[in-house]
């Protein structure tokens, strides 16, 4: 990738990553972050390397050879199920707005399951069937468009997939993982010159701080 990656999960998150401990949704924004991000991926597989060696330390409360070589099994080689050079696949591209994306690895499955586009002014948005606990979606910003000023219920996890972001508090380019909670108040557009694809993962729906709360209550309902 030609540009650094800014914005990241930070080490709590992928440590939980790691551990197994984020829900499902969360869990696939983080992976689809580490996909794009090599030092992500080599800050995750330091922290599994770690786990591992925590792990055997610990004592096996059992004589059971069984129990300890199942044991060990498991924590020798924790990259293993999840390989990151993975054989070349065909890889499942997302058509909107007269344009294909490529996502990354971690979501190939869902994207070739989206639901409908729904399109509203400059945005297009297609939910992915993706766990129960939040609202995961797919984001089109076309160029030039403005996402109106919002405040968030819940925590919002917006990773860019192509293209590039730019709000009050940065610029965000592909692999770029943007976390707002509940506290942020943000408008996100896109530059002139080129649109975006995002992956959105919502806890709760977008709360629109201007103009004619009537008038954004199909936007709110249209984002989540
Ligand atoms: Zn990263």
């Amino acid at each position: 990738m030609a540009h650094a990656i800014k914005f990241h999960p930070g080490m709590a998150l992928l440590e939980q990553y790691v551990e197994g401990t984020l829900t499902a949704d969360v869990a696939l924004a983080i992976a689809a972050h580490v996909d794009l991000c090599p030092h992500c991926q080599r800050l995750s597989h330091d922290i599994s390397v770690d786990m591992a060696a925590q792990l055997e330390k610990q004592p096996v409360k059992t004589d059971n050879d069984d129990w300890g070589s199942m044991l060990a099994a498991i924590t020798a080689e924790p990259q293993e199920s999840k390989p990151r050079k993975a054989a070349p696949v065909t890889l499942q591209n997302v058509v909107v707005n007269g344009r294909e994306f490529t996502v990354p690895r971690a979501l190939q499955r869902l994207a070739g399951n989206h639901g409908k586009w729904l399109h509203l002014g400059g945005i297009a948005t297609a939910k992915l069937p993706a766990g129960a606990e939040h609202h995961v979606s797919l984001l089109y910003i076309g160029k030039g468009t403005e996402v109106p000023l919002h405040t968030h219920l819940g925590l919002e996890m917006t990773l860019v997939l192509s293209g590039k972001i730019v709000d009050e508090n940065g610029e965000y380019c592909a692999g770029d993982l943007l976390i707002n909670s509940p506290d942020d108040t943000h408008t996100p557009r896109t530059l002139a010159n080129e649109d975006c694809l995002c992956l959105s993962v919502l806890s709760a729906p977008l709360q629109f701080k201007k103009g004619l709360t009537r008038l954004l209550n199909p936007l709110q309902q249209f984002f989540y």
